[in-house]
């Protein structure tokens, strides 16, 4: 079963109904964690054996399916907290600050058409949510191949999740394959014989990177008496450093996945886990593995979602074997790769021609050939700039195409 978090926006900010809710609610959760932490269990049947009669008479009102939720988000409150101490990490004893709810699909109503939620408080007590819908919702609204899981109440937004079943992937009549770097996806479109360079340039996010480590650094120097506040100030320039990159990491897979799915293409990555980036002192300075990780993540995720096939093959090797001979080159080499055959290409779609060639020799890419001798060596697509961030609003229009 896929799961996708949606976020809405209320139409007139949370009912005052629905704030005490949110507060009896935080309550109930940290009190199944103390009562967990006490009794050393976890899971929500064990919490709901342990606490659930005392519960019932410090909240009468509450309706009894927000309590049996509220020991849900205790329990994995707990797990993380028991995940923590097993790794050392420090850590203080868990609470919930943030004040929130959740119901499961039974607990609340929603009117797909019209967007509004029918959330009981207790008996006799219901309230309604009026989602604020944009063309965006009206996407999973009205797929009704998507069923409804569980409700988050925030106190600003609520986060509907929208469940399906994994869709089987089609067989692919082309593929994709990328070579993931630290600036760009760099890599081969093959359809029937032929095929191109293909390439999704993002240097942005290495810049933003950079930019948010050298303001890391000179806050801890600036603020080196106080390690609280250093801390806390670092700790905002991380958020926000991770936000930025997400959200163009998500324009980048978007414009791939795009791409894939009109033309039915498989993608081959390379599998990035167990890799370590390369410790040579420039490279210690700025980059992190996470961000290319993290695009894997989400290509691979939304790829599930559309049905859309990925294949994961090992790198090793990739940007130093020739297509064509086999010769492997151990020598350093400038941005393009040259062999002894005759051979030469740019280093990283090399790369992406190799990861190519052993998902197809391990039968990994439904029967594809590819022949690198019908490589078209003067054709670039552009899968993805930066510029089109500008452009690539969700209006179904981000282009993709685009021949140099
Ligand atoms: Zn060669």
């Amino acid at each position: 079963m896929l799961v996708k978090g949606v976020v809405f926006r209320l139409e007139s900010g949370l009912p005052s109904e629905a704030k005490f809710l949110l507060e009896d609610f935080r309550l109930a959760v940290n009190n199944a964690i103390r009562a967990g932490l006490q009794a050393r269990v976890t899971s929500r049947n064990a919490l709901v054996k342990i606490a659930y009669k005392d519960f019932r008479e410090q909240h009468p009102m509450m309706y009894a399916q927000h309590l049996v939720s509220a020991f849900d988000v205790a329990g994995s409150v707990l797990k993380n907290h028991r995940r923590r101490l097993r790794n050392s990490v420090a850590c203080r004893i868990p609470f919930a600050k943030r004040l929130m709810m959740k119901a499961e699909n039974q607990a609340y109503k929603l009117d797909r058409e019209s967007g509004i939620i029918d959330l009981p408080i207790r008996a006799g007590c219901h309230v309604e949510l009026r989602l604020v819908v944009s063309q965006y919702h009206r996407k999973y609204l009205d797929d009704m191949a998507l069923s409804l899981g569980s409700l988050t109440v925030l106190s600003n937004r609520v986060i509907v999740a929208f469940r399906k079943d994994v869709p089987k992937p089609f067989a692919p009549e082309s593929a994709l394959s990328l070579d993931t770097n630290e600036r760009s996806l760099d890599g081969v479109f093959v359809e029937g014989d032929g095929a191109k360079a293909v390439k999704a340039d993002f240097p942005d996010i290495a810049v933003i990177q950079l930019r948010h480590h050298d303001r890391r650094k000179r806050l801890q120097k600036k603020k080196a008496h106080d390690r609280r506040i250093s801390k806390r100030l670092c700790r905002r320039e991380g958020t926000r450093e991770h936000g930025r990159i997400d959200y163009r990491l998500h324009q980048v897979a978007n414009s791939v996945l795009k791409f894939a799915e009109e033309r039915k293409s498989a993608i081959v990555l390379e599998n990035l886990t167990g890799m370590r980036p390369k410790r040579s002192k420039e490279l210690n300075r700025r980059l992190s593995l996470w961000p290319r990780r993290k695009l894997h993540q989400i290509i691979e995720y939304k790829a599930q979602w559309k049905g859309i096939p990925v294949v994961k093959v090992d790198p090793r090797n990739s940007s130093r074997t020739c297509p064509i001979c086999g010769r492997i080159q151990y020598s350093r080499m400038g941005a393009e790769f040259k062999c002894e055959c005759g051979w030469h290409m740019d280093r990283h779609i090399n790369a992406s021609i190799n990861l190519l060639q052993t998902a197809i020799s391990r039968g990994m890419a439904g029967g594809l050939r590819f022949d690198p001798g019908a490589f078209q060596h003067d054709v670039m697509m552009i899968l993805y700039e930066p510029a089109m961030a500008a452009r690539s609003e969700p209006n179904g229009t981000s282009g993709i195409v685009g021949v140099t």
